[in-house]
Order: C-alpha cells, then sequence, then structure tokens
C-alpha cells in the first residue's frame, strides 16, 4: 500500500538527514519534494500546497534549526500533518437507533455490497448485533445474489422482496421486519450507478427520508485516485453523509484519496477494505495509517 508514497517521502528527508548544518534552504527543498511526493500520489494541487505550507510554519515556530536532531524533527512533523490530514483521531460509528439502520452509498462497483456483508459481520462479532442485510441494488439483479451468497458466509439474513423494483419499499420494509423479528440492526445496500446520476441522488435522498438513517456511509474505491474525491463531494452534497469508506485499499492504490477526502468533505475516513473477504475490514486509525505512509 502507498509504496511510491513512501519511497519518495523516504528520499525527499535524506537532504536533512544527509547534511550536517540543517539551513532554511535545506528545508525548503525537503517540502518541495514532499510537496512533489504528494501530488505524484494523486492529492490535490491545493492540499498538496497547504499541507507543505503547515508543515514549514511549524518547522519555523518550532525552531528546527537548532533541534539536535533537525532530520528526525521534520520526518515527526510531517507525520503529525499527515495524521491530520486523515482526520485526527479515529471515530466510531452511531448505532443508536432500535434497530439501528446504517445506509451504504456510493458508485456501482465501489465495494458497497462486499462492505455491507463485512459489516454486518464486523458489528456481530466485535458489537454482539444481530444484523439484518437489506438488498436494495434493485437494478443489479447479479447484487442481490451476491449480497445472499455473503449473508449466507457469514451466517446474517438477507432481506429481499422478489421481483421489487422499489429500493424505498425494501428499506422501509427490511426496517419494519427487523423490529418484528427483533433484530438490532439494518444495513442498506443500494444501487449505484457509473458515475453520478440525478435519479440515482434522488433515489436514495428518498431512500434516507424514508427511513431516517443513524448513519450513512459513503463507500469509494480508493484507486479512483481524484476521482474519488470529486464523487465524495457529489454524494455529500445530496446526502450529508457521516463517514467514508476507502476501498481496495490492499491493491497497489497511490494515496491520493485516502490523503485528500477529509479535506474536502470535512468527514472521516471510519473504515478502510484490505481484501475481497469478509474478514478484510480494518477501523480506520489516521495515526497508524500515517506511521504506514511513513515506512
Ligand atoms: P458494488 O457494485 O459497489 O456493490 O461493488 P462490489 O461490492 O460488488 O465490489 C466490486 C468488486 O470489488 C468485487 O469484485 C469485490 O470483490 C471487489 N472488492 C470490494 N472491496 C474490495 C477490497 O477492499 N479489496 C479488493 N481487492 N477488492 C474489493
Amino acid at each position: 500500500m502507498f509504496e511510491n508514497l513512501t519511497e519518495k517521502l523516504e528520499s525527499s528527508f535524506k537532504i536533512l538527514k544527509g547534511s550536517h548544518k540543517i539551513t532554511e534552504i535545506n528545508i525548503a527543498e525537503s517540502l518541495k519534494d514532499v510537496r512533489r511526493a504528494l501530488l505524484d500520489a494523486d492529492v490535490n494541487f491545493k492540499i498538496a500546497k497547504d499541507f507543505t505550507d503547515r508543515v514549514k510554519e511549524k518547522a519555523l515556530g518550532q525552531d528546527v534549526l537548532k533541534a539536535v536532531n533537525p532530520g528526525q524533527m521534520m520526518v515527526k512533523l510531517v507525520h503529525d500533518e499527515l495524521a491530520e490530514l486523515m482526520g485526527g483521531s479515529a471515530e466510531g460509528i452511531n448505532l443508536s437507533g432500535k434497530p439501528s439502520v446504517i445506509l451504504i452509498a456510493g458508485l456501482q462497483g465501489s465495494g458497497k455490497t462486499t462492505f455491507s456483508g463485512k459489516l454486518a459481520n464486523h458489528l456481530k462479532r466485535k458489537k454482539g448485533k444481530f444484523p439484518l442485510l437489506a438488498a436494495g441494488d434493485v437494478y443489479r439483479p447479479a447484487a442481490i445474489d451476491q449480497l445472499k451468497i455473503l449473508g449466507e458466509q457469514i451466517n446474517v439474513p438477507v432481506y429481499t422482496i422478489e421481483g421489487s423494483k422499489d429500493p424505498v419499499n425494501i428499506a422501509t420494509s427490511a426496517v419494519e421486519e427487523a423490529e418484528q423479528k427483533g433484530q438490532d440492526l439494518v444495513i442498506i445496500d443500494t444501487a449505484g450507478r457509473l458515475a453520478v446520476d440525478e435519479q440515482m441522488m434522488n433515489e436514495i435522498a428518498a431512500i434516507k427520508k424514508a427511513v431516517n438513517p443513524d448513519e450513512i456511509l459513503f463507500v469509494v474505491d480508493s484507486m479512483t485516485g481524484q476521482d474519488a474525491v470529486n464523487t465524495a463531494k457529489a454524494f455529500n452534497d445530496v446526502l450529508n453523509f457521516d463517514g467514508v469508506v476507502l476501498t481496495k485499499l490492499d491493491g497497489d492504490t497511490r494515496g491520493g484519496a485516502a490523503l485528500s477526502i477529509r479535506s474536502v468533505v470535512n468527514k472521516p475516513i471510519k473504515f478502510v477494505g484490505m481484501g475481497e473477504k469478509m474478514d478484510a475490514l480494518d477501523v480506520f486509525h489516521p495515526e497508524r495509517m500515517a506511521d504506514r505512509i511513513l515506512g
């Protein structure tokens, strides 16, 4: 994950680690390399520039030049700023409703159905929940079958209405079913499109209005870089979602989505998908991610 970024950041600190006498010019050069590394990782230009400006300000404010080990101090400043960029401390999800209702949104292929299964599995195991999965992706019949297969794997029931093309009805009926059967959590998988379109947005807004979810999670493929950020903005404008799920972080993603999304939508990344299997889900920790990025 993020190998390229890690490598480039490492080499951008070489100037500081190598020279005995560090100057303000060395720091500026090193930060220019940091900025280049961020741009290569597909971080938006303004975010990358603001990032290095903030690090520079802190470096000068904390008198890095007089520090015993200026190189190490710069690495620490970049580390803290990376963690801050991705969200400060980790945040949980709201499960207060009875039943709690979680709505899953995102483009087609982003990993919504897979994540719905993973989240049900996670909350069942870690929080002792009794989830019901609602199959709201009515346009892709394979999505309903896919969710049923995942449900069987993790031993979680899947709610569908055979032949229905009405996702609002499926969502509200699933919540009623959970109430009747004493299930305390409903996870609603929804339909996505290949790109943002009005019909998809109207539909998911209607589901939100009908079920009033405790938590709305936006799922995005981390391989899509800055596109991921634009999609997040479009969904957030309509849904005002609570958190982001970054999928496919096990692939050779460059890091742009992980590093940019929070600055743009001001919502925390809550989970990351690390594979296709039902247990390949991690709770997101910005500090740990910053550790990994810096190698
Ligand atoms: P949806 O259309 O948004 O419901 O997307 P799917 O859940 O069907 O996922 C699309 C493809 O991505 C499937 O082949 C999944 O197995 C795969 N996928 C989903 N999440 C991950 C992940 O975290 N890592 C990897 N490597 N593949 C994933």
